[in-house]
């Protein structure tokens, strides 16, 4: 375990449990794959819910594997785009 993983051990335990980007990067194929449990599921898609880069990363992601429609609770490419869009367009 080098220094790295050491803090982050130490920054998951301040949020208790909370998702932080590098954890989604982590667990994104998990979660994909349907493998997370339940705790991590839910802090993965709360995670989601207030992150948009980790929403575009995950739904690329899940599109790429092309597994996207078994997924309960993950925002559909279509509107996924035009959430980005908007949010694109509110930024400028
Ligand atoms: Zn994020």
């Amino acid at each position: 375990m080098g220094v790295n993983d050491l803090f982050r051990a130490i920054k998951r335990f301040l949020r208790k449990g909370e998702f932080d980007c590098d954890d989604v990067a982590e667990h994104s194929s998990d979660y994909i794959d349907n493998e997370l449990k339940a705790d991590k599921r839910s802090a993965f898609q709360a995670h989601l819910s207030k992150c948009g880069p980790c929403q575009a990363f995950v739904g690329t992601l899940s599109s790429t594997i092309g597994s996207l429609g078994k997924l309960p609770g993950i925002i559909a490419p279509s509107a996924l785009k035009q959430s980005l869009l908007d949010r694109m367009h509110r930024e400028n």
